[in-house]
């Protein structure tokens, strides 16, 4: 029973990064879906953490305080989700500091590209205002966002392939910290590891395997396999991925607000039976049954 219920979501995004919603409406939200254990996972912030642990006991809800690092890894970019962190640990806290100096001077670079290639002004000053005036808060998903207000594009798919995707004209590269770096910090902050979204990434299935190869030889201890977007194919062959590489293994919906309604909040694939789910490391199978 327990298999089939959108209980636990352990992937979400409030506004403290991309997201919609505050932290308060985020929860309130999954536990009008039923989920019961959520985790908050912002990019590269735990700022909404306290709040959202605070509406979560109110609601008889469990709150795994999270985050998804932004790493590099073979000069792409790799998304490490850490799972139960403690958010006060300092390298976790100094090395987050630098992730957001990054993001807040990576928003000014991208707006000066759109200016000087693509004659498009104001992107900084309206990037800005839907980050709620967080500079450190400012994603590539707000200039999308903008530039699909501004009807520059028709979707957001259009705006990262048409300027700020990998290798088109608003593209800056990122100082992300590198894989086996993220993996420590999470770790070392009493979290657990989880290599996001392992099927979403530009690279052959050859590459996905060493991609996992190497997360497990850093101390990675999970991959995420049933995410909301993912065809029952991906999440056969993710599941059969953990098994093989002795992952254990996540489920998600990387929700981002109703503004997206194909993804909502515990409405993912099922985890294959064969999996180890890494929330058993929180939640025992008798307290997810009782739920
Ligand atoms: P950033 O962390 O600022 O580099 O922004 C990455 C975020 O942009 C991801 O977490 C997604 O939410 C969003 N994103 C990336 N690629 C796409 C896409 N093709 N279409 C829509 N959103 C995307
Ligand atoms: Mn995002
Ligand atoms: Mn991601
Ligand atoms: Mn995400």
């Amino acid at each position: 029973m327990a298999s089939t219920m959108p209980a636990v979501d352990l992937h979400t995004h409030s506004f403290c990064s991309d997201g919609a919603l505050s932290p308060t409406d985020l929860v309130l939200r999954a536990s009008a879906s039923g989920v019961k254990v959520l985790a908050l996972t912002d990019h590269d912030s735990v700022a909404g953490v306290p709040e959202a642990s605070a509406v979560a006991a109110s609601q008889g809800m469990r709150l795994l305080p999270g985050l998804e690092l932004s790493t590099l890894w073979n000069g792409g970019s790799v998304h490490i989700v850490g799972l139960g962190v403690d958010i006060a640990h300092q390298a976790l806290v100094d090395g987050l500091a630098l992730q957001a100096v990054a993001r807040g001077e990576r928003a000014k670079a991208i707006a000066m590209k759109l200016e000087e290639k693509s004659r498009l002004s104001g992107a900084y000053e309206a990037v800005l205002a839907l980050a709620g005036n967080e500079p450190d808060r400012i994603s590539r998903t707000h200039f999308a966002q903008w530039l699909v207000a501004e009807d520059k594009v028709g979707s957001m798919q259009a705006a990262f392939d048409k300027y700020l995707g990998s290798g088109k004209p608003a593209d800056v590269p990122m100082p992300w910290v590198a894989l086996p770096e993220a993996i420590a910090l999470i770790r070392n902050a009493g979290g657990t590891a989880v290599l996001a979204h392992p099927g979403r990434y530009p690279l052959s299935r050859t590459k996905m395997r060493a991609l996992i190869t190497a997360f497990a030889a850093e101390g990675g201890e999970a991959m995420e396999v049933a995410t909301a977007t993912e065809k029952p194919d991906m999440v056969r062959y993710l599941g059969q991925l953990s098994v093989q590489y002795g992952l254990e293994a996540s489920q998600g919906s990387d929700f981002h607000g109703p503004h997206i309604p194909w993804i909502q909040l515990g409405r993912f694939p099922v985890l294959p039976a064969e999996c180890r789910p890494v929330w058993r490391r929180w939640v025992s199978l008798e307290e997810e049954e009782a739920v």
